[in-house]
């Protein structure tokens, strides 16, 4: 699914076949998470093909890695410039793209000494989740702040995801929300969530959440909507019920719930601001005026 014989990969300076790279067993990365990433997303314009908030991503690449010592000298440009080259190169157009650095050789418990940046790519024309989601309150809450960074995308915290993804799929679901260790909604596995009530969005703020790209793109068309926006800390009691709610993320786009521990959102997804905001990303990401 991934990749076969042909794809291409950027891979330690240089752009080779997938098949051809491989990762040192001895690295942090691979023993200990100690790694950090992106998720993008590319699109089939009127325009050609572009790469959705290109900059943003690879800046918090650049953050993720300066958070967690790894030393890491691409710029944002250089960067987005390697990766246009990377979907030239497969012939992709609605692509998602995994930037990943990786630590050298050291099984120490200290900071990274040298790096390596991949950059892989896989088609990816149609959403990720069409249908609307059935989500559980999961038990598993998200990584502490005081332990974690948890700003950075780091390929360790992810293991929290998988354990709560996962647990929610065992259970019925096709999703979970995890809860910050104050009992407060804080995000899904992947994605950042929103619910409404009478006409207004509200978001967690952040403390215990990835603040998500697609989560600043919200805020940035209810701007330009006219639809008030809250970032607050509430329980799932507050969101149970409400009249509607998404999750949102770059590979999630913006994706409707259903119901949150079998209580369904009430009102038509169709009837709703948050209807609103996902068809004015949907021209966003296509670079079409609202
Ligand atoms: N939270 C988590 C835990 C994520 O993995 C993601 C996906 N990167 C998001 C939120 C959404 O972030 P973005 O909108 O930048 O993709």
């Amino acid at each position: 699914m991934y990749y076969n014989d042909h794809t291409i990969v950027y891979f330690n300076g240089k752009f080779l076949k997938a098949n051809e790279a491989g990762m040192d067993l001895y690295g942090q990365s691979l023993h200990y998470g100690y790694s950090v990433f992106e998720g993008i997303k590319s699109y089939r314009t009127d325009h050609g093909t572009r790469i959705f908030k290109a900059e943003e991503h690879y800046e918090r690449l650049k953050r993720s890695a300066e958070l967690m010592h790894i030393p890491f000298d691409y710029s944002a440009s250089e960067l987005t410039e390697l990766t246009y080259e990377l979907l030239e190169r497969n012939g992709f157009s609605d692509a998602y793209i995994r930037p990943l650095v990786t630590c050298s050789p050291n099984m120490s418990l200290s900071k990274g000494q040298k790096s390596y940046l991949s950059l892989l790519a896989w088609e990816w024309s149609n959403g990720y989740l069409a249908d609307k989601m059935k989500i559980m309150t999961s038990g598993f809450q998200r990584p502490n702040p005081t332990a974690f960074k948890v700003e950075a995308k780091v390929g360790g915290h992810y293991v929290n995801s998988i354990l709560a993804c996962q647990d929610a799929k065992d259970k019925g679901y096709d999703e979970a929300l995890l809860l910050d260790e104050h009992g407060n909604v804080a995000e899904s596995s992947g994605a950042n969530i929103f619910y409404e009530k009478d006409g207004t969005l509200f978001t967690p703020a952040k403390g215990s959440i990835l603040p998500g790209i697609t989560r600043q793109t919200v805020f940035e068309i209810c701007d330009e909507l006219n639809i008030p926006v809250k970032e607050t800390f509430f329980k799932p009691e507050e969101m149970r019920g409400a009249d509607a709610a998404f999750f949102c993320g770059t590979a999630a786009e913006i994706v409707a719930l259903e119901s949150l521990d079998d209580i369904p959102f009430t009102k038509g997804w169709n009837d709703t601001a948050s209807e609103k905001v996902q068809q004015a990303y949907q021209k966003r990401v296509r670079l079409l005026s609202l």
